[in-house]
């Protein structure tokens, strides 16, 4: 039954009230919409009081609404989650940069999909609690689109596991206690099917994180040197050289399906681009015809966004989400992204290129547009989304393989040889 001008029903109202007063309660009043913060924002000092925010939603009963109870969330539907996103928009909530996305879209939810009900017991409320921030670590020198190509070497040892290689890329892993890693547990078979996922802390004896000084001066991801690192069989994801199982179902939360939407959907367009109009404001331009154009764009930008994320988020929840699906977002994100951070820069003009030091948020806009073809390559390039699409919802022709069915070893093998004959 529906008791509301909200479109609730009456147990989601209720729901609604308790939320709403104990936010007043507990959380902080927001004095500007949530921005997008630079990379060094993030230290450890900021993680720390975002962590004890964490923590205060953990003991309120409101992290991981719609996770398991047996793992320490509140096992209610999608929509009482979306119904708390909604009430705590106007508050300050705990924000992790790049490692929220991580932790709680993509690495938590595939190990709710593969881990064992030990496992989860014991780490899933950490992660809720704010005590477990994770990264990832799947890409490699040698392998970035071509996942299945991963050469960091996981032995057995008794009950444990010994891991050895190097992986590269690997975003805010300096500022993460855990990292979901991939690697290779049977080299005789073919490449797909000799993977295995891991759990490691990234305090391990053997583990060496090393920031990437990028051309701004920070430093976003890390590579990382694994030398003789032990895992206890029991932080295993998914069975043993069944990480590709494991992948496909990361790759459907890395492609959007992870994140709450927010009742986006139900809720209109919304505002004009906030930011936008801000710096349109700022740059004395927002009467001027051609900038009012930019903004309707940036505007219908976002609103396609959100509704097809929206639409994603509800396949996912549905179990009707493929990787190919699933693609359709990712290649939104990086095609669309990198356009509204030019928009950015057309619509501030010279206010956008060069900005007073003084102004903490003077570096956003062209700081955006820099970054902006980072969507296009993270989680998977545009053109593997379309290899994606065109393969997995299309029906053409698969991309011809000259390695899938060998042993990996052998592929390996084949690669020396070709390589000692150039
Ligand atoms: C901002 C950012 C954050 C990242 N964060 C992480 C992280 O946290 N953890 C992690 O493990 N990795 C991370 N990555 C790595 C990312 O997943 C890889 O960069 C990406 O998968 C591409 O791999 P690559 O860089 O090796 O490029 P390559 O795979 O070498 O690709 C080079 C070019 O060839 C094209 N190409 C390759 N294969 C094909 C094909 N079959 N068909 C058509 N075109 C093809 C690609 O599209 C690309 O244009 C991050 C990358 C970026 C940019």
């Amino acid at each position: 039954m529906n008791g509301s001008t909200t479109g609730d029903t009456d147990e989601r109202e209720a729901y609604r009230l308790r939320i709403r007063a104990w936010l007043a309660d507990n959380l902080s009043p927001r004095d500007a919409p949530a921005r997008v913060h630079a990379i060094d924002y993030y230290t450890p000092d900021v993680l720390a009081a975002n962590r004890a925010l964490q923590r205060t939603l953990f003991d309120g009963g409101y992290a991981g609404i719609s996770w398991p109870a047996a793992y320490g969330g509140q096992g209610l539907a999608p929509e009482f989650e979306s119904v708390f996103l909604e009430e705590a928009l106007a508050y300050v909530t705990p924000d992790f940069g790049v490692l929220t996305a991580t932790t709680f879209h993509i690495c938590v939810p595939t190990m709710l999909a593969h881990a064992s009900p030990e496992f989860l017991r014991r780490f899933v409320p950490m992660v809720l609690a704010g005590e477990a921030l994770v990264c990832q670590f799947f890409s490699e020198p040698s392998s970035g689109s071509d996942l299945a190509g991963v050469r960091t070497r996981a032995t057995k040892d008794g009950e444990q596991w010994i891991l050895n290689g190097q992986k590269v890329w690997s975003t805010f892993a300096h500022l993460a206690d855990f990292g979901m890693c991939l690697a290779r547990t049977d080299w005789e078979a073919p490449k797909h099917r000799g993977l295995t996922w891991f759990v490691v802390p990234c305090a391990s004896t053997g583990l060496t994180i090393r920031p990437i000084k990028q051309i701004g001066e920070t430093s976003e991801f890390c590579e990382e040197f694994f030398d003789d690192v032990v895992i206890p069989g029991a932080d295993v994801i998914g069975g043993v050289n069944e990480g590709w199982t494991v992948t496909q179902t990361m790759l459907v939360f890395e492609r959007g399906a992870g994140r709450p939407d927010g009742g986006a959907a139900a809720s209109g367009p919304g505002p004009l681009a906030p930011d936008m109009v801000q710096l349109a404001h700022a740059s004395g331009r927002i009467e001027d015809p051609v900038v009012r154009q930019k903004l309707a764009r940036a505007h219908t930008i976002d609103y396609i966004g959100k509704v097809l994320g929206s639409r994603i988020a509800e396949m996912g929840r549905l179990g009707a989400l493929a990787p190919g699906m699933a693609a359709y977002g990712k290649l939104f994100r990086g095609t669309y992204l990198p356009i509204r951070a030019r928009i950015g820069m057309e619509i501030g003009g010279e206010r956008a290129a060069t900005w007073d030091l003084a102004d903490p948020h003077g570096a956003e806009t062209s700081t955006a547009y820099l970054n902006g073809r980072a969507a296009s390559i993270a989680g998977g390039t545009n053109e593997m989304q379309r290899n994606a699409i065109a393969e997995r919802v299309l029906g053409l022709p698969r991309e011809p393989s000259f390695d899938a069915k060998k042993p990996f070893s052998q592929v390996l093998r084949e690669a020396n040889d070709w390589k000692g004959t150039i």
